[in-house]
């Protein structure tokens, strides 16, 4: 895989891309911060301490996560302990909401997000989704009649200044579909490094993991869990009868199973468990591999969306349906 670092010896040491366009290194497994039930404050950073002292250094969170803030606290106590010596040890993520998908105010937004995690920099801003609604309101779901069409030019551009501003090492997008990833490679100046989507062995995206690999942009898979338990998962990946069956025979959980064949895709991966024992297990998957029988097994099960985003279909807003949404990604 281009730009792919090789793993090193030990098991849980996690492998990293290099993002050409920063020349920073993103660890292929990260750790996702969007709890669903929401949960307090404390128990965020908790875990985030957990993950950090477990070995995770890749941390996605969003402003619509409520989570800067833990996070950012987390990375000063991690500091102050000794368990990283700095901030630049880290990669971190974060996401701009659809209410400041307006030009004007995608730099304030970005700033807001740095002072909640008490950073000078973040390593990647993305475009949270492709729509915009209206200013000053954040609110989810978002109401039907705040919705409204983006303008990708001026979002774009608000996003290549917040680079060049250096507050933000690179920028890129999540819930892009090929067409919407082509029309913004069609204007811009800086190409999106990242496009963040649902991926697991229930939703292989693999249109689009052939059109980000045609055009140099890292596929990252949310939901590689199926985000069981939460508002926009199911069960559906991790009660799947054929990855329990795999399980089995290799003497692995079902989620090692989804991250390790997620991992050999050649893409990025977050996953989130703030349960310290599932933490750990979730990111021993670099010192195995699927035989090419189990890999193609996974590559036949049939195939639908588990997050519809369904919360993002208005008919006041630029997508009425989600064909319209995923542009007949479905
Ligand atoms: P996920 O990682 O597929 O699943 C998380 C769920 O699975 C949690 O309920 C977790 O519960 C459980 N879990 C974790 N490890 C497990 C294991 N080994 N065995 C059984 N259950 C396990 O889904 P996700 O949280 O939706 O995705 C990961 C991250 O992607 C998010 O946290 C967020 O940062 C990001 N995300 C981005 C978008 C976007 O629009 N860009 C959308 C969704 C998510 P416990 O905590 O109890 O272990």
């Amino acid at each position: 895989m281009d730009g792919c670092l090789e793993a090193s010896l030990s098991p849980l040491s996690i492998p990293e891309y290099v993002l050409g366009c920063s020349g920073r290194r993103m660890p292929l497994l990260g750790f996702g911060t969007a709890a669903s039930p929401p949960v307090g404050s404390q128990l965020t950073k908790t875990a985030i301490l957990q993950a950090i002292e477990l070995g995770y250094r890749h941390f996605d969170t969003a402003s619509l996560y409520r989570t800067e803030q833990p996070l950012g606290e987390a990375i000063l106590e991690a500091i102050a302990v000794g368990l990283i010596k700095s901030r630049d040890e880290l990669f971190i993520t974060s996401k701009l909401w659809c209410s400041d998908a307006h030009g004007e105010l995608v730099l304030p937004a970005l700033q807001r997000s740095l002072k909640n995690l008490r950073l000078e920099y973040l390593d990647l801003y993305l475009i949270h989704w492709p729509v915009s609604s209206k200013p000053g309101i954040y609110e989810f779901p978002i109401k039907q009649e705040d919705f409204l069409a983006m303008d990708f030019k001026a979002v774009w551009k608000a996003m290549e200044d917040c680079q060049r501003l250096g507050l933000t090492k690179s920028i890129g997008v999540s819930n892009f579909s090929c067409k919407k990833l082509g029309d913004i490679l069609a204007f811009a100046k800086i190409p999106p490094a990242v496009n963040q989507v649902e991926l697991n062995p229930l939703w292989q995206q693999k249109k689009l993991r052939e059109f980000c690999k045609a055009n140099g942009i890292l596929l990252t898979a949310y939901a590689p869990l199926g985000a069981q338990g939460t508002i926009w998962g199911s069960n559906r990946v991790l009660e799947c009868e054929l990855l329990k069956e795999i399980a089995k025979q290799k003497g692995k959980t079902v989620a090692q199973i989804c991250l390790r064949w997620a991992y050999e895709q050649g893409i990025s991966i977050l996953v989130k468990s703030f349960n310290k024992d599932r933490m750990k297990s979730n990111l021993e998957i670099f010192n195995w591999s699927l035989s090419q029988e189990d890999v193609k097994k996974i590559n036949d099960i049939p195939q639908s969306r588990l997050c519809s985003g369904q919360d993002y279909i208005s008919k006041y807003g630029p997508f009425n349906t989600t064909q319209e949404l995923w542009d007949g990604e479905i």
